[in-house]
């Protein structure tokens, strides 16, 4: 029987979701994640994955993925320091620190295990940690589970972290500081100010962690925003995630073998649960070889971001402070964008509200992802789309 408190709990939040215009239906897809889905038996183009450079159907990601569940299984079998560390896991590890141009890399079941498992992993409650405003929820889990005290700095305000780093070192509370920053932010695709980050964190000896969800595959030729500002030496953790660009499953941090092994040690999710299945690993270890051998996917996906964006813009769509794919159209109003969003799939065209508490409110926006995958007439369509439902809405 369930219990009436759960249930009324239940009933009274989603219904004020609901007419909130905050309650997100979770559409099936019908096969694969491609630059088109199908939804319901309607073929749409897919405006709204993270499969960047399109490697989640690449046939020879396929292959790898085939062949290491004909050599290893379907599954690893058992966490990894007890007996579930497969050559498949640490060939992906050499690999990614080859592609990241650390000295070690440490991998985990997802980006967001990532971030809960390194952060309590080095950060305590005699710790403080500064946090951008607008880092992913993962990150600020993280930190929570951490038990440090977090100091949100203002989105990307320079002036803001360097204060806030002043007053925590000169209060003489902390052990140790850390700043933590999305390297690509998410939901606005504008890239963080890692010069000016790590400059302060000289400055004031904070440990630099960098979340490159969204860099890595796509900045700095596909190695990542730390690499794209020339920082490698400078930021000691380089989270990942390999869900994203590299189209499979996973997340890792990569860094100097210090942290690496401590975290190899430390990390919970690392030491109490099962890591990816071989097919995973392989499919994404042949992505990093991909990605370091052929730069075309790259120039591809930008060319098409490129096109994209500027199109938007031209039509008169507010696209915010986005500096890479990450294309986001701000509506505002939540029930317009979900009104929007709606008619692009009636068009044909399968692009995602994005709407409180994912972003602030007030601030809701169709979120476009354009991908290596897109031809270049799919995304014309999705243009005409807009223009025809921008009018039609009065938005543009
Ligand atoms: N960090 C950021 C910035 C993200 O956008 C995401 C994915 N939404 C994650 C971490 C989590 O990655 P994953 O999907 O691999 O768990």
């Amino acid at each position: 029987m369930t219990s009436n408190r759960l249930q009324s709990f239940l009933q009274d939040n989603i219904a004020d979701l609901k007419e909130r215009g905050l309650y997100n239906e979770i559409d099936p897809l019908e096969g694969a994640n491609g630059p088109t889905v199908e939804i319901d038996g309607k073929q749409m183009i897919n405006l709204s994955s993270n499969n960047y450079l399109g490697l989640a159907t690449d046939d020879r990601l396929k292959k790898a993925a085939k062949e290491a569940v004909d050599s290893h299984g379907a599954g690893a079998g058992a966490v990894r320091t007890i007996n579930g560390t497969l050559d498949l896991h640490l060939e992906l590890e050499k690999k990614l620190a080859e592609f990241k141009g650390t000295e070690a890399v440490i991998s985990y079941q997802s980006g967001f295990n990532a971030n809960i498992a390194a952060i309590p992993a080095v950060m305590d409650k005699h710790d403080a940690i500064l946090s951008d405003a607008l880092n992913h929820a993962s990150i600020i889990d993280g930190c929570r589970q951490s038990k440090a005290k977090i100091i949100a700095f203002n989105h990307s305000d320079m002036d803001d972290l360097r204060e806030k780093a002043r007053e925590a070192v000169e209060s003489g509370a902390y052990n140790k500081i850390m700043v933590v920053t999305d390297g690509v932010f998410s939901m606005d695709g504008d890239i963080a100010k890692l010069p000016e980050i790590v400059g302060i964190a000289e400055e004031f000896d904070l440990i630099t962690y960098v979340d490159d969800a969204h860099g890595s595959g796509v900045l700095g030729k596909g190695a990542g925003t730390v690499k794209h500002f020339g920082l490698q030496d400078k930021v000691d953790f380089q989270m990942g995630t390999l869900s994203k660009a590299i189209g499979v499953i996973g997340g890792y941090v990569a860094g100097k073998s210090e942290l690496i092994d401590w975290l190899k040690v430390r990390s919970r999710p690392f030491l109490f649960s099962t890591a990816v299945s071989p097919a995973d690993a392989a499919a994404s270890t042949k992505a990093v070889e991909i990605l370091m051998t052929s730069s075309d996917l790259n120039e591809k996906l930008w060319a098409n971001s490129d096109y994209l964006k500027s199109g938007l813009k031209q039509l008169g769509f507010d696209t915010g402070s986005s500096e890479t794919p990450i294309t986001p159209c701000i509506i505002g109003d939540e029930k317009a964008t979900q009104a929007f969003s709606k008619r692009l799939n009636e068009e044909g065209i399968y692009a995602k509200a994005i709407v409180f508490p994912t972003v602030p409110q007030g601030k809701g926006r169709v979120r476009n992802m354009p991908t290596a995958a897109h031809t270049q007439a799919m995304l014309d369509e999705a243009l005409t789309a807009y223009e025809k439902i921008g009018k039609e809405l009065e938005i543009i």
